[in-house]
C-alpha cells in the first residue's frame, strides 16, 4: 500500500505529541521538523513542505491550540486538517452536463493506465451511479490499446466506439458523441493517445479533441509510482488542457505516496479517483480527509 513509510513515521510523531497537557514552542518545533522530514522522504514536493510547515507551525503554536485543555490532540488536529487541505479539501464529484451525454476525455503518458481507468470509469459510473456508458478507442497510433478497450468492453458488457486505426481521432470523437446521443449513453468516456513523453503533436491532438468535443471533464491519468515525475506531468498536461482532475493509479503499489500529496497543491486540480489495482473494481473515488485519517492513524 502507498503511504506506509509516510504514515509509520508520521504516526511516530503524532505519539510523542498526544497526550501532552502542554505544548511548548519547542515541541511544536520538533514535530513540525519530524513531519517536514517525513514528507520529503515520502518524495512530497519540496516548495510544497515548505509551505505546507509553514502553516501547521503558525496554527500549532496560536493561542487556539496553545489555550485549548487538550492541546496535543488539537496539534494532530492542525496536522490532519492540513494534510487534507493539501490534498483538496472537500472530496470533488463528476460533472453531469445540462445536456446528455456528459463527456469525458482521459489524456495521460503511456503506459500510466489510461484505458485501464477507462474500464473502471466506467464501470463505477454504472455501478454507483446508474449510467450507461459509452467507450471511445481513440488511441489510433496503437492497435493493441484499441483491441485492450474493446476487451475491456466486452468484460463490462458495455459498447465500444472504435473506427480502428485510419480515421482521425478528433472525427471518431465526434461521431461517437452523435452514436452515443441515438444509443441514449449518457456518459462517453474518450481513451485518447498516450507517448512515453509529454510532447507537441500529442498535445496538438489532444487540444484539438478538446476544442471540438467541448468535454464536460478532462482526467489526468498519472502513476503514482512515478514520483516528482507524476507532479511535473500533470503541470505540463494542466498547463496545455487545463484538465479538471486528476486519477492517480497505482496507489496500492509501494509508492511513497509524494505525488498525491503534492498534485493538487501545485496544479490546483483535484484528485478525483485513485487506482488501487488492476481490476475493473478497483477504483476508489479520493477521499482527502480518509486519506489523511490514514495516513496519521
Ligand atoms: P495506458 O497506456 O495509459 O492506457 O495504460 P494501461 O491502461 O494499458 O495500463 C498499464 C498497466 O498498468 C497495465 O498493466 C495495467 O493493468 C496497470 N494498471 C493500471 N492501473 C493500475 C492500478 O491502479 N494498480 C495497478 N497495480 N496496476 C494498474
Amino acid at each position: 500500500m502507498a503511504f506506509e513509510g509516510l504514515a509509520d513515521r508520521l504516526q511516530g510523531t503524532m505519539k510523542k505529541i498526544t497526550g501532552k497537557g502542554k505544548v511548548s514552542e519547542q515541541d511544536v518545533k520538533e514535530m513540525t521538523r519530524e513531519v517536514r522530514l517525513a514528507l520529503l522522504e515520502a518524495d512530497v514536493n519540496f516548495k510544497v513542505v515548505k509551505d505546507l510547515i509553514k502553516r501547521i507551525k503558525e496554527r500549532a503554536t496560536g493561542q487556539e491550540v496553545m489555550e485549548s485543555l487538550t492541546p496535543g490532540q488539537q496539534v494532530i488536529k492542525v496536522v490532519k486538517e492540513e494534510l487534507t487541505e493539501l490534498m483538496g479539501g472537500e472530496q470533488s464529484k463528476i460533472a453531469v452536463a445540462d445536456r446528455s451525454p456528459t463527456v469525458i476525455m482521459m489524456v495521460g503518458l503511456q503506459g500510466a493506465g489510461k484505458t485501464t481507468t477507462t474500464g473502471k470509469l466506467a464501470n463505477h459510473l454504472r455501478k454507483n451511479h446508474n449510467r450507461s456508458p459509452l467507450l471511445v478507442a481513440c488511441d489510433i497510433y496503437r492497435p493493441a490499446a484499441i483491441k485492450q478497450l474493446e476487451t475491456l468492453g466486452t468484460q463490462l458488457d458495455m459498447p465500444v466506439f472504435s473506427k480502428g486505426t485510419e480515421a482521425n481521432p478528433v472525427d471518431i470523437a465526434s461521431e461517437a458523441i452523435e452514436q452515443a446521443k441515438a444509443e441514449h449513453n449518457d456518459y462517453v468516456i474518450i481513451d485518447t493517445a498516450g507517448r512515453l513523453h509529454v510532447d507537441t503533436d500529442l498535445m496538438d491532438e489532444l487540444e484539438q479533441i478538446k476544442s471540438t468535443v467541448k468535454p464536460d471533464e478532462i482526467f489526468l491519468v498519472v502513476d503514482a509510482m512515478t514520483g516528482q515525475d507524476a507532479v511535473n506531468v500533470a503541470e505540463s498536461f494542466n498547463e496545455q488542457l487545463d484538465i479538471s482532475g486528476v486519477v492517480l493509479t497505482k496507489l496500492d503499489g509501494d509508492t511513497r505516496g509524494g505525488a498525491a500529496l503534492s498534485i493538487k497543491a501545485v496544479t490546483d486540480k483535484p484528485i478525483k479517483f485513485a487506482g488501487m489495482g488492476e481490476k475493473l473494481d478497483e477504483l476508489e473515488a479520493f477521499h482527502p480527509e480518509r486519506m489523511a485519517s490514514r495516513i496519521l492513524g
